[in-house]
C-alpha cells in the first residue's frame, strides 16, 4: 500500500455528534489518525481551550492567515470564519497518518476540488427531531443560535449527495467502527496503489520467459 495517509473530511449537521465520534476514533486507534485543529473567530464554549478544540483567533489574525495562504480552505459559518491550517495537515499526511478534517460542507467541497482524492463522509443523527434535541440538550447555545444552526442544517442537507459516504450516528460505537472501516478500506483502492502495482508488474515481467 502507498505510504501517504488519506485525507478524510467528516461533515455533519451541527449536533450530529461528530466531535464525540472523532474523539473516540482517536482513542481507539492511537497513532493512526491525526485530527486537524481549525482556526476560528467564534468565541470558545465553556471547557474549550486554545490549541485543543480550535485556535481561537481574531478576525484580523484570521484574515492575515488567508492572505498568507496558510489555510487549505476556509468558510463563513453562522457569522464566523472557520479554516484549516495547511502545514499540519500536509506534514501528517506525509508521515503516513490518515488526517481527518471536521469541517462544514462549503469547506469540504473546496478541499475536494483542490485535492480530488479526498474522502468525504457525512454524519447524521437518525432523524431531525433528534438533531434538535441534541442541540438543545448541549446547552451551550442560545435559542437564536440554535435556530440559525437548524436553518444551516436544512441548507446543508441539500448538498449531502456530493459526499462519498453517509453515516448515521445512532449507536456511537457502531458509528465509530463504520467510519474507521470506510477510511481503512480506502487504502486498498487500486488508484491509491500505483507504486505497488507497478512493482508487481515489473517483477512479473521478469518472470515471463521470452521465446
Ligand atoms: P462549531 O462552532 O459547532 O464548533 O462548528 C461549526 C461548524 O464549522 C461545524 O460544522 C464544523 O464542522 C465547521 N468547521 C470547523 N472547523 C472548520 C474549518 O476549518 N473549516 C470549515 N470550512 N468548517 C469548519
Amino acid at each position: 500500500m502507498d505510504k501517504k495517509g488519506i485525507l478524510a473530511v467528516v461533515s455533519g449537521f451541527s449536533g450530529a455528534g461528530k466531535g464525540t465520534i472523532m474523539k473516540q476514533l482517536l482513542e481507539e486507534y492511537p497513532g493512526r489518525y491525526a485530527l486537524s485543529i481549525s482556526a476560528t473567530t467564534r468565541n470558545p464554549r465553556p471547557g474549550e481551550s486554545h490549541g485543543k478544540e480550535y485556535f481561537f483567533v481574531s478576525k484580523e489574525e484570521f484574515e492575515r492567515m488567508i492572505e498568507e495562504n496558510a489555510l487549505i480552505e476556509y468558510a463563513r459559518y453562522v457569522g464566523n470564519y472557520y479554516g484549516t491550517p495547511k502545514e499540519y495537515v500536509m506534514g501528517q499526511l506525509n508521515e503516513g497518518r490518515d488526517v481527518i478534517l471536521e469541517i462544514e460542507i462549503q469547506g469540504a467541497l473546496k478541499v475536494k476540488e483542490a485535492y480530488p482524492d479526498t474522502l468525504l463522509l457525512f454524519v447524521s443523527p437518525p432523524n431531525a427531531g433528534e438533531l434538535k434535541n441534541r442541540l438543545v440538550n448541549r446547552g451551550t447555545e442560545d435559542t437564536a443560535t440554535i435556530d440559525s444552526r437548524l436553518a444551516r442544517a436544512w441548507q446543508e442537507a441539500q448538498g449531502v449527495e456530493q459526499y462519498d459516504y453517509f453515516v448515521i450516528n445512532d449507536d456511537l460505537e457502531e458509528c465509530v467502527q463504520q467510519v474507521h472501516s470506510i477510511i481503512q478500506n480506502e487504502h486498498a483502492r487500486a488508484a491509491r496503489n500505483h507504486a505497488v502495482i507497478e512493482n508487481i508488474r515489473t517483477e512479473l515481467k521478469g518472470f515471463v520467459k521470452g521465446d
